[in-house]
Parts: structure tokens; C-alpha cells; sequence
């Protein structure tokens, strides 16, 4: 067998979206999966639609998600360049090669021309097909018409490669997904491989490209099976050894739409911004198609290599369920090493004075807020009380703050506490006691600790009232208290 090589070929147009990074999964469990190499190609022969910023984003969302190339525009390899635009002097050689054999021919139809075809066959309600006018123009009308200045694209002529490879008009190939797959190509129409200003069109380049970096598998979505069928074609032109395909369903949002800004984050870098973690994200994405055979979900890269078989990825379209991720997510953070989430829940805490703590305030902070964080990013609401000296009191805070039992539950927390140790130990047990001493007098412990969570935190939930008492010191501590005592009743 021949070597397993794959790649990924996203156009630079936009910031790299969650499909492209499924699909550079796919391609890269698959090379895994086969000691293959794993190819990443820039196909940036749009130039307007073309920024590098774009490019930085897709090299640095596959690198954050652990897609690492084995050849690819950073790291050369030996079919390079990866960058389309670096190999624009490759292209017309393999035009010219089609021209001289008949697989292709040069049309000088004006924009107006085609434009009027379509028309035509818009009115008499056909799918529009190319006339092929100029299939069989003579040396002497190319003359004339070069003559009043009109340049030719090149286009391939889809039913002589038909004929020259197929016993009938129907073009079949065994999609490694979805099974067979065919086309009458009759219905294809002559599509332009090289425009008249000489650049060649995605269908034309894609081939060459594949060709020469000896791409044996290409795997991608299946909004590219129309032009799957135009590619195998020129492959069998130029006699080229044909790559297998795979397709992979589409990604839809759960309304089953096309997943779009509305919906939510959509490029791979949002969802980082957001405060998802690249490794729940790749796990997730994983599952838009693919399912374990031990029906155990949470799996690393590695352990999903292991299990991968393309030929069992789903054929359907997969929903993009958020409330799943997040849910992966919350558990992605609960796993993580507390010096590695310390680390990673810095970005977001950016607005507060983390000088004023010590590590270990710090360490322990992070351990008593962690647990019902579903984002990195909900952290920043989650600790702030755990900073400056005052805190907002809400609304249900500030009712529990307005009844006596509070009052009085906070006039005795601040003479009995005078002489505490103030170590989250010791507040552990003199809140037990504490809380025992109301019980005795028929309220409730929750409703005791309400009224010392709302003086000191502004809010009826949040971490364990012990540890973010110790965490704050007695000084502040008691200043809240004192100053919860003053604001109300
Ligand atoms: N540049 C194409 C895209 O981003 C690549 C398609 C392919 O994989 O051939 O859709």
C-alpha cells in the first residue's frame, strides 16, 4: 500500500471555523491512525478575500488544538510550497498539458455572453450547463477574436474525459463515508480551470495540488462532493492516480440551520476567547460524527486515534449541541491540574489586584470556585468578592440583610468571633458551633449562613463560606459584616 497522506486545505477567508477543525481531525486521526503524514495547505488564490491575519489564525487554532502538520507553508516538506499563491508558475504547464491532448479548449465568451446563456436557461427553467460554443472554434476564428482583444480562459471538457474513461455518462467513485456517489456528467457543464488574467480556478489547483504533494486520501466536507466529481475527472486527464474521498456530513446548529454567528462562537478562536479548553473543544468536535466503541465520550487525541475507522464516521448531518460542550467543558476544567487552571483562569481575572493575595489565597480561592464553572471565563463574576474592600449587595442578598433574624445572627457573629483564631480550620469549627448555638433557638443553620454570605459577599450563592472567610482575613471579614449591620434595617 502506498503511503496514507492527507491534508487539510482551508482558505483564508475568515478565522478558522469549528468545521475546518473537525475536518483537520478527521484527516489527522486518519494519517495517525495509519503512520500517514498530515498536510496542511493554504489555498489563498483569493486574494481579496485573503488576509494573513487570517492565516496566523489557522495556524495558531490547529496548534491550539494539538493538529500539528507534519509539512506544511511553516515547516517545508518535500512537495512544497503550501501556500497556493507560491505556486502559481506550476499551474500552466498542467493547463497546457490538457490543451494539447483535448481535454480542454480556450473560450473567448464574453461575461455578457454566459450571462445571456444563463438566462436563457433560467427562462426555459434548465439547470444552467456551458454551451460549449467555443469547443470547436478554429485556429483562424481564435485569431480573430485575439485579435479584438478578448484573452481565453481555459475550460475542461467534461464529456470527452468522460468518454475517454467511462463506458456511459455517469461518473461513480466509493466515497470512503458515504458509500457510492455518482453524477450524470452530463449535467456538469464545461467548468474553467484557468481564467482569462491566467489564474487558475479552485477545481483546477486543488488537483494539481493534490497530485504533486501525492495526496492519497482526501477528506473534507460534503459541500465538496459536486466538485469531487469535476476533480477525478482531471485527475484521469492528466493520468494521475486518483485520490480516494471521503465526505463528512454537515455541522448544523441545533435548530438544524447552518451554524452561524447567531447561533453562537463559530471559529475556534471564539470559543478559546470564551473560555472553552482547546482539548474539550477537539473532544467534541470528535463526537460531530464520529462515536467511541466504548461508548465512553471523554477521550484525549491520542485515545481517540486508537479507536478511529473512517469507514464507521457517521453519514448524516451532526448537531453542534452548545449545552453538550459546556457540559464537556465544566468537566474538562474539573479535571485539570489546579497549578495548570491557576494558570489558565489568569487571562480572565485580569481586572482584579491578584497581588493582594498570596499564592496559597490564591491556590485555595481557585479550589473553592472551580466547581461549578462551565466557561474559564465565568470565573471573573464567580471571585469578585474575594476583591477590594466592599462588595454589592443584591437584591436577595439585601432582603435576607432586611429581616432581624440577619441582624441579630450578624450582631452576635461579630462579638462572638472577636477572639477567633482566623484560620479556615478553626472557622470551621466555630461556625459548627455557631450555627448549633441558632439551631438551638429554632433557625435553620442555611438560614444563619445566609445572613453572614450576604454581609460578606453581596449574594446568596458562591464558594464555602469558610474558606472565602479565611481567604478574606478577619479584618475585612468584619468590616463587610460591620458595614452590612449599618446598610440596612
Ligand atoms: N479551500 C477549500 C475550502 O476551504 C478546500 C477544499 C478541499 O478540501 O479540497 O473549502
Amino acid at each position: 500500500m502506498t503511503e496514507v497522506r492527507v491534508r487539510i486545505a482551508p482558505s483564508p477567508s475568515g478565522n478558522l471555523h469549528v468545521g475546518t477543525a473537525r475536518t483537520a481531525l478527521f484527516n489527522y486521526l486518519f494519517a495517525k491512525k495509519n503512520n500517514g503524514k498530515f498536510v496542511l495547505r493554504i489555498e489563498d488564490t483569493d486574494a481579496e478575500r485573503t488576509s494573513q491575519s487570517y492565516i496566523d489564525n489557522i495556524f495558531d487554532s490547529l496548534k491550539a488544538l494539538g493538529l500539528n502538520w507534519d509539512e506544511g507553508p511553516d515547516v517545508g516538506g518535500p512537495y512544497g510550497p503550501y501556500t497556493q499563491s507560491e505556486r502559481f508558475d506550476i499551474y500552466p504547464k498542467y493547463v497546457q498539458k490538457l490543451l494539447d491532448s483535448g481535454f480542454a479548449y480556450e473560450c473567448f465568451c464574453t461575461p455578457e455572453e454566459l450571462e445571456a446563456e444563463k438566462e436563457i436557461a433560467q427562462q426555459n427553467k434548465k439547470p444552467y450547463v456551458y454551451s460549449k460554443k467555443c469547443e470547436n472554434l478554429t485556429e483562424e476564428e481564435k485569431t480573430k477574436l485575439r485579435a479584438e482583444g478578448r484573452k481565453p480562459a481555459i475550460r475542461f471538457n467534461i464529456a470527452k474525459a468522460q468518454k475517454a474513461f467511462h463506458e456511459s455518462s455517469m461518473l461513480h467513485f466509493d466515497d470512503l463515508v458515504k458509500g457510492d456517489l455518482h453524477v450524470d456528467t452530463n449535467l456538469l457543464g464545461d467548468f474553467v480551470i484557468m481564467k482569462s488574467n491566467g489564474a487558475p480556478t479552485y477545481n483546477f489547483a486543488v488537483v494539481i495540488d493534490d497530485m504533486l504533494m501525492k495526496i492519497s486520501h482526501v477528506i473534507r466536507g460534503e459541500d465538496h462532493i459536486s466538485n469531487t466529481f469535476k476533480q477525478i475527472l482531471i485527475f484521469e486527464a492528466l493520468g494521475a492516480e486518483v485520490p480516494r474521498f471521503g465526505h463528512l456530513g454537515m455541522i448544523l446548529a441545533p435548530d438544524r440551520s447552518k451554524l452561524s454567528k447567531r447561533h453562537g462562537a463559530t471559529a475556534v478562536s471564539e470559543f478559546v476567547e470564551k473560555g472553552y479548553l482547546t482539548d474539550a473543544l477537539i473532544n467534541f468536535v470528535a463526537l460531530l460524527g464520529w462515536s467511541p466503541s466504548d461508548g465512553q465520550e471523554i477521550k484525549t487525541v491520542d485515545e481517540i486515534a486508537q479507536d478511529f475507522r473512517i469507514g464507521e464516521i457517521s453519514s448524516s448531518n451532526s448537531i453542534f449541541e452548545y449545552d453538550k460542550l459546556n457540559w464537556m467543558n465544566s468537566h474538562y476544567i474539573k479535571m485539570l491540574p489546579i497549578e495548570e487552571l491557576k494558570e489558565r483562569l489568569k487571562p480572565y481575572l485580569t481586572q482584579y489586584d491578584l497581588t493582594s493575595m498570596t499564592d496559597a489565597q490564591y491556590t485555595r480561592m481557585v479550589e473553592v470556585t472551580r466547581e461549578p464553572l462551565t466557561l474559564l471565563s465565568d470565573i471573573t463574576d464567580a471571585v469578585t468578592y474575594f476583591f477590594g474592600e466592599d462588595v454589592v449587595i443584591d437584591e436577595k442578598a439585601r432582603e435576607t440583610l432586611d429581616t432581624d433574624t440577619a441582624q441579630d445572627v450578624l450582631k452576635t457573629f461579630t462579638e462572638q468571633s472577636k477572639d477567633w483564631v482566623w484560620t479556615e480550620e478553626n472557622l470551621h469549627e466555630k461556625l459548627e458551633a455557631f450555627r448549633g448555638f441558632y439551631k438551638e433557638k429554632g433557625i435553620k443553620p442555611k438560614v444563619t449562613m445566609w445572613a453572614i454570605r450576604a454581609a460578606v459577599t453581596g449574594r446568596l450563592c458562591g464558594a464555602d463560606m469558610t474558606a472565602i472567610l479565611a481567604i478574606l482575613g478577619k479584618e475585612k471579614s468584619m468590616k463587610r459584616i460591620k458595614s452590612a449591620m449599618k446598610q440596612t434595617v
